[in-house]
Order: structure tokens, then C-alpha cells, then sequence
């Protein structure tokens, strides 16, 4: 066989050169043979002092398939001789990663195809296991995303939690409110993982001081966490979180009412939804009920659309309002709603911040369908890393 065309393909020049191509057509097997030419002096990788072969082993990474064949480099890896360091293994030749099953190239190919597909469907399309292609994975997003992140103009960050799988562990979600990418990703939702972003940015060219504005919801942990290691940061309550802590408490009015009030049943979402997105006969039941407004689910629902209206008015009229209306939910006298008044009260800045400023986690809805993506794509991942991997890598542009 004429190996010089061989050479052109694959990109071998001197001192390289293809020595051998065999082919087994059973398994529809191409194996080429890359050697160094005789003599060849490579540099130590130690201080780059150019040295004498010592020995050679070849190690076999995969190619781009030709047609239906598999394609195998077997590339011959010099040991080199250093007069200062001694023997040492010699990694960088042109085709592949020190420790990759792949070359460079297929390395490319499968990152291409995680854009587009699971990592358990890559596995069946290539008949690769899945814990190499993880490892393609893992040194990618390592290398070509988070190294390569800008953390200096980082000044306004929106905490998220979700968890991984249904019901199974939790994540904490740091992600820039101006870009919407993705700072970074920990276990957890313990107020340590404040300290680990803080770290993270330190070591990342950020500087935490820069950090003026965390939008989180209103757990205990986060606030401490923020509180420990961002002293100098404000917070701001998630619109969504606090309007859904709301909701829950018009759903506690309207469980118990129900007990005695039968045409309550099967109504929970008539009161939880936007008005427009009910439908016309859900539509016609709200104003029913709203019309008997002795109904205690009926008033809390009213108190719940006059809450809505803070975000429609005038900044500096947000705070007298919220005392108004806090005086008017606790003359209804129901205990949820009172629950939720001293909820108000315990984070009461946060929430003016919250209208004054206009920011809102309203990434997280970007962000919902991100881990919704990563769960897809991350489909049989073994372990939580895997996954937080996947984050890194759907939230990066
Ligand atoms: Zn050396």
C-alpha cells in the first residue's frame, strides 16, 4: 500500500511517518501504524532539553471512522534520555491527549455530538463506554469553558437550588444576572456553598469584593451563607419565590376551608394560576366565588392580586404599601396568612429591593429549561460530577 497518501490524510510529517496500515475486514478494523523517524532527538518534558530515545511502546487511540471501518492510531511514544532529569515518558505528539482513548479530533466530534445528544446515545453510536466519553467531557468543560471564563466583571449573581433527579439531591446554582451563564455549580444547598463561590471566584481571576447584588429566595441557609462570606453584597428576594410563598399560603386557606366547603373541591389551580391563563369556565367559577367573598379562600385570593399590584407602582410608594397591606392580611385572621406577614416582615428589605431594583431570577426560567436540557443530556450519569458537568456545559452560552 502507498502510505504517502496515508501521511497527507492524517496530517503526519516529519520526523512522523505512517509505517503500517492494516486492515481486518471481519471486524471492519483499520489500525495505523505513526513511528518517529530513526534519531529523532525530542525535548525533555521536564526542561526541554532536546535528548536521545531511550525506548518506545506504542499506545492505540481512536480516529474518525472511515466509511464503516474504525479507524486506530497506534502511536509510537518515545521515553526520552535527559542527562539532568533521566528517563521521562514523551506525551505531545500532534494526534491525541496524554491519557485520551481518542484522538484529538474524535475528542472534537464527541463534544459536538453532546450538543445535540444524550451521552448514553453517543455511547450506543460510537461503541464507546460511557466512562471515556465522560472523561472527554470532564476535560472540556475544564479546560475549554471554565478556564477560559471571565469572572472580573462579575458584580450581580442570581442563586438558584434544584435538584438533580426527582426528589434525589439537591445543586446550588450560581449564574451572572447580566449574561445568564453559569459562575458555578455546588452540592448542596447549605450555606457553605457560599463559601465555596467565593473561593471559586478568588481562584478564578473574580474578586468577591466585586460582587454587589445576590437574587436568591428566602431560605435560611442562603441568607446566612450571603451573610458570612458577601457582607458587603444586597440581597434581593426572587420575585417568583416570594409570590410563590403567597400561593402556598392561599393554598393552606383554601385545604382547610375545603373541609366545610365542598365546592372547593378540585379548585386548587383556580386560585394559584393568572387570571389569563384560566380558562373561560375557570374564569366564570373565580368570579362565582369571588362574587361570595365571605369565602375565606375568596379573600385571600383578593389579598393575594392586590400583593401583584406592588410591582406596577411607584418606587417610593412600595414601602407604605406593604404596610398597608399587611395590616389588611392580618385583620383577615387566617393562620397562613399571618405566616406568611411575618415572613414579609423577617425579609422586608429584601423584598422593597426586590421592587425598587427589578431584578429578579428571571434566568431561572432559562435556567429551568437548562436543567431540564442537562437532565436529558446527562441521562445515565453516574455520578452527581457528571451532571454538574453538564450544567457547566448547557450554561455556557
Ligand atoms: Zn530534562
Amino acid at each position: 500500500m502507498n502510505l504517502d497518501g496515508i501521511n497527507v490524510l492524517l496530517g503526519v510529517k516529519s520526523p512522523w511517518q505512517v509505517t503500517e496500515v492494516k486492515v481486518q475486514e471481519k471486524n471492519q478494523v483499520i489500525d495505523v501504524f505513526i513511528d518517529f523517524e530513526r534519531g529523532t532527538h525530542f525535548p525533555c518534558p521536564s526542561c526541554g532539553n532536546l535528548c536521545r530515545i531511550h525506548d518506545s511502546s506504542y499506545k492505540r487511540v481512536r480516529h474518525l471512522d472511515v466509511i464503516d471501518y474504525r479507524l486506530y492510531l497506534n502511536i509510537k511514544v518515545p521515553r526520552v534520555n535527559c542527562d539532568r532529569c533521566g528517563v521521562k515518558v514523551f506525551h505531545a505528539d500532534p494526534w491525541s491527549r496524554q491519557g485520551s482513548h481518542y484522538s484529538r479530533k474524535m475528542e472534537a466530534k464527541i463534544i459536538r455530538f453532546c450538543k445535540e445528544m444524550s451521552m448514553t446515545a453517543i455511547s450506543n453510536e460510537l461503541g464507546e463506554p460511557d466512562n471515556n466519553l465522560w472523561r472527554v467531557f470532564h476535560h472540556h468543560v475544564k479546560f475549554n469553558i471554565l478556564e477560559k471564563f471571565n469572572f472580573k466583571d462579575v458584580t450581580r449573581v442570581c442563586v438558584d437550588e434544584t435538584a438533580t433527579k426527582r426528589g434525589h439531591s439537591y445543586i446550588t446554582i450560581f449564574s451572572d444576572y447580566d449574561t445568564g451563564l453559569v459562575l458555578y455549580v455546588a452540592k448542596g444547598r447549605k450555606m457553605e456553598v457560599f463559601d465555596e463561590f467565593y473561593g471559586w471566584l478568588w481562584d478564578n481571576g473574580g474578586h468577591p469584593g466585586n460582587v454587589e447584588l445576590f437574587s436568591m429566595d428566602m431560605s435560611v441557609s442562603y441568607q446566612a451563607g450571603r451573610k458570612a462570606y458577601f457582607a458587603g453584597a444586597q440581597v434581593v428576594f426572587d420575585r417568583f419565590h416570594i409570590k410563590q410563598c403567597l400561593n402556598d399560603a392561599v393554598n393552606k386557606v383554601r385545604t382547610e376551608e375545603v373541609k366545610s366547603e365542598k365546592t372547593l373541591k378540585k379548585t386548587k389551580y383556580i386560585w394559584l394560576k393568572n387570571e389569563q391563563n384560566l380558562t373561560a369556565k375557570q374564569k366564570d367559577m373565580l368570579r362565582e366565588f369571588l362574587h361570595e367573598s365571605s369565602l375565606d379562600t375568596a379573600r385571600a385570593y383578593q389579598l393575594k392580586s392586590s400583593f401583584d399590584m406592588l410591582w406596577s407602582i411607584q418606587t417610593r410608594a412600595v414601602g407604605p404599601y406593604i404596610e398597608k397591606w399587611i395590616e389588611k392580611a392580618l385583620g383577615l385572621d387566617l393562620e397562613p396568612i399571618n405566616d406568611f406577614v411575618e415572613t414579609i416582615r423577617d425579609h422586608f428589605d429584601g423584598i422593597v429591593q426586590s421592587i425598587v431594583t427589578g431584578v429578579t431570577n428571571a434566568v431561572s426560567e432559562g435556567l429551568n429549561s437548562l436543567m431540564q436540557l442537562a437532565r436529558a443530556r446527562a441521562r445515565g450519569y453516574r455520578n452527581i460530577e457528571n451532571f454538574m458537568a453538564m450544567v457547566y456545559f448547557l450554561g455556557s452560552d
